[in-house]
């Protein structure tokens, strides 16, 4: 029996989808950048069907990309090569939440918006946001240890694992969602899991971390006339205002872009080079103490919303940004890490190299500033064309940064990570990857290189 045929029988005809029209949107990744045709699309239903998949293909050598919500903005979720698609986004049940415990179990392809439903529900809050939060799935956030603007109180995804599920390449499969929070017995597998992008094991479950819910909330939107002053408010509202919950930023360009895609006048009455949007979250109201954080960093003129309708309108200028720029056409997008200390820098001189880079290529930034985290747009250049993702890399490096912050690796930076990584750090994932997936059939392609390669000179080139 062909393979196609093999894996209808474990999801049902209706499940397997190969009907290129059916396919299509699995097909095509958010920033319509990557993609290409799957050998068929596969949905299970649960856990034993992923296992019953994943043998299969191991028998048949056939390369398998797992996907979730398909919001992922490095490549590594859709097709490259005739894979076999698999969808986890059936998998999407949430346990009850334990409120005492502050822990709840979620399948892989629950939504992050469905799951903060379920936590608020409960008096809980899931701790991780970002703006993808409709469509992303908790196994893609695991896979790809998303951040988001929380991330600076709660950590990463990574903060929230206690546990989870996987099949493995070999179709067997390893289950830690008993919520022990001390459980050292071997190896940490969950945490080797995430952050791994779908390259050692398929996610389907995942025992989450819960925190409180604190009911009251604050923004303010703040002007101000540099990146340096951008930080040195950060720094501020760090030392001055415990119950910050979240600090981002953006530029005017991108603010003006917003704005004109979103049909709205600025809520400000003035413009300014830097926006800085901070929020707090307490049980009892924040307001005073962020206006107090403020004033002591000498802040004169800020917006403050402290009502949900108001909040929600600041942050759909933040949360606009990728929307707002897709329609400028196909973006290179470029998730970077940046010290501190060197983001004034790195702010100054990313549009000039990466104007340097390739003639007339646009640059828009914005990103979590508590993070030192910078998301660089470079809309212009074909989607093929690799050199403003080279300068944008090489300068973040230069600055001590990371090649990626919190969107990963996938295939669009895969050639960089022996530069940012280093080669001895290298081989060793590339021994875990061997160990995990000997024939290498797990999103072959992403995080690591594949073979075809290489590097040349520090600078990873096709050869
Ligand atoms: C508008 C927008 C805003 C965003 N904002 C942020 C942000 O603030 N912070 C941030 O960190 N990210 C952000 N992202 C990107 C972010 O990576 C995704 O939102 C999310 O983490 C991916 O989830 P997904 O279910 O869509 O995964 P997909 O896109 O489907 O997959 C992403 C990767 O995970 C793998 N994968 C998916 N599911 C599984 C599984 N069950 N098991 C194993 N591997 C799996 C895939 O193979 C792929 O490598 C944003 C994206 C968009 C479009």
């Amino acid at each position: 029996m062909d393979l196609e045929r093999a894996l209808a029988d474990v999801v049902g005809a209706r499940h397997a989808l190969e009907d290129p029209e059916l396919r299509a949107s699995y097909e095509r990744d958010w920033t319509g950048r990557f993609g290409g045709p799957a050998r068929v699309v596969v949905r299970p239903a649960d856990t034993a069907e992923v296992a019953e998949i994943v043998r299969l293909c191991a028998a048949a050598g056939a390369a398998i990309v797992p996907q979730g919500g398909n919001t992922g903005l490095v490549g590594a979720g859709v097709p490259r090569n005739g894979e076999v698609l698999l969808s986890l986004a059936r998998l999407d049940g949430i346990g009850e939440v334990d409120a005492a415990l502050g822990q709840v179990t979620v399948g892989a392809g629950a939504t992050l918006a469905a799951l903060q439903a379920a936590c608020s529900h409960a008096g809980q809050d899931a701790g991780l946001d970002d703006a993808a939060r409709d469509s992303c799935t908790i196994g893609g956030v695991v896979a790809c240890d998303a951040g988001g603007a929380r991330a600076l109180r709660h950590g990463t995804a990574r903060a929230h694992v206690v546990g989870l599920e996987a099949v493995l390449a070999d179709g067997s499969t390893v289950s830690r969602l008993s919520g022990l929070s001390k459980d050292n017995a071997g190896y940490d597998l969950p945490q080797l899991l995430v952050g791994s992008e779908g390259t050692l094991g398929i996610i389907t479950a995942v025992r989450w971390r819960t925190t409180s819910a604190l009911g009251a909330r604050v923004a303010a939107l703040v002007p101000v006339a540099s990146t340096q002053a951008a930080a040195a408010l950060l720094r501020a509202l760090r030392a001055e205002a415990p119950s910050l919950d979240s600090c981002d930023f953006f530029l005017d360009e991108g603010m003006q872009l917003v704005l004109e895609q979103q049909r709205r006048a600025s809520p400000l009455s003035q413009r300014a080079p830097v926006y800085v949007l901070a929020e707090c979250a307490a049980r009892t109201d924040p307001t005073d103490e962020l206006a107090a954080a403020l004033a002591r960093a000498g802040i004169e003129d800020a917006l403050i919303a402290d009502d949900t309708r108001s909040r929600e309108g600041l942050w759909r200028l933040r949360e606009g940004h990728t929307e707002a720029i897709g329609h400028l056409g196909v973006p290179h997008k470029l998730d970077v890490g940046i010290p501190l200390a060197e983001l004034g820098r790195f702010l100054e001189q990313v549009p000039r190299v990466v104007a340097d880079a390739v003639d007339g290529a646009r640059t828009i930034l914005f990103g979590h500033l508590s993070d030192g985290n910078v998301h660089v747009n470079v809309v212009g250049p074909d989607p093929e064309d690799e050199r403003a993702d080279d300068a944008v890399l090489g300068l973040a490096l230069a600055c001590g940064g990371t090649i990626s912050a919190e969107h990963g690796v996938g295939v669009a930076k895969a050639r960089w990570l022996e530069r940012a990584r280093g080669a001895d750090e290298v081989g060793a994932m590339r021994a875990i990857k061997r160990a995990l997936d000997p024939a290498g059939l797990l999103n072959p392609g992403a995080v690591l290189p594949s073979a075809g390669w290489s590097v040349l000179g520090g600078l990873g080139r096709r050869p």
